[in-house]
């Protein structure tokens, strides 16, 4: 994989190594590496977040720690460069997980989180006409996400999306969703995932991922079987990153396509598509 993603992609995991390398929380190493990813442009979320069919950038994100299962979320945030750090102000600064809309764009600029001034001109379709417009999105790409291990054995996951291609305005898929977008637990591992929101929040992917992992199934085997019942009972699509607590990994999908990658500090990071 040759692409600017790609590129930037290994930038990012060359980025989480490093700090995770020097001793920094797996909760900052996956903060630090999904805000690059924010703020690159490249994908679909922070800068490069999809439209809403109102022609409103509105963004998901959410990340959690598995020592203490600590959680912070927005959906449905405006203006904001780094989404991902916005979830991780509502995990540290309040007593909630998930704030939404406005008010989440109220909580951001109180904290002076950074701001774009991506300016799109409104759309204004019939109500009617938008909702003939919205289809389930199975094949969508470019939410990003990550997780990691630090060396005191904490896991850490987070992602952060525009969401999918033909949406309603305040359309919120399973990024923000705990359980469902991600879940890490130290006696577990951690879980992000990508794909079709709809499919992913019915079977709260990432705490069924988590919960095999719990029993001992091992990161590959884990995340195929629940995906091939994502597949079976809600003809679902999803891709998700597995990290076990013992440092055991795997990347799968039932898309045809995940961009992703990880490096152990040795030679190249590796990335595939
Ligand atoms: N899961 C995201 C959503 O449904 C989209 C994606 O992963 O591409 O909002």
């Amino acid at each position: 994989m040759t692409s600017p993603q790609a590129a930037c992609l290994r930038a990012v995991l060359q980025l989480g190594y490093h700090l995770l390398d020097r001793g920094s929380s797996a909760l900052v190493a996956v903060e630090q590496t999904i805000r690059v990813l924010e703020r690159s442009g490249l994908f679909n979320a922070g800068k490069g977040a999809h439209l809403q069919l109102d022609g409103v950038r509105r963004m998901d994100a959410s990340i959690m720690e598995g020592d203490s299962l600590r959680a912070g979320a927005v959906a449905s945030i405006e203006g904001t460069v780094y989404p991902i750090s916005v979830a991780r102000c509502v995990m540290e600064e309040t007593d909630h997980v998930l704030l939404v809309g406005p008010m989440a764009t109220k909580f951001a600029r109180y904290f002076k989180m950074e701001r774009h001034g991506l300016r799109t001109p409104p759309r204004r379709l019939p109500y009617g006409t938008m909702l003939k417009q919205i289809r389930s999105a199975r094949n969508q790409h470019g939410t990003v996400g990550a997780v990691a291990l630090d060396r005191t054995g904490t896991v850490a996951a987070g992602a952060s999306t525009g969401g999918i291609d033909l949406m309603l305005p305040g359309r919120v898929g399973d990024t923000p969703i705990i359980g469902c977008g991600v879940y890490a637990d130290n006696e577990a591992g951690a879980v992000s995932m990508t794909g079709w929101g709809e499919s992913i929040i019915r079977l709260a992917v990432a705490k069924e991922i988590c919960d095999r992992l719990a029993q001992g199934t091992a990161p590959a085997t884990a995340a195929r079987v629940v995906l091939k019942r994502l597949v079976t009972r809600v003809q679902g699509a999803a891709g998700a990153l597995v990290l076990g607590p013992n440092g055991r990994f795997a990347i799968e999908h039932v898309t045809p396509h995940m961009a992703a990658g990880w490096w152990d500090g040795r030679s190249e990071p590796t990335v595939r598509d």
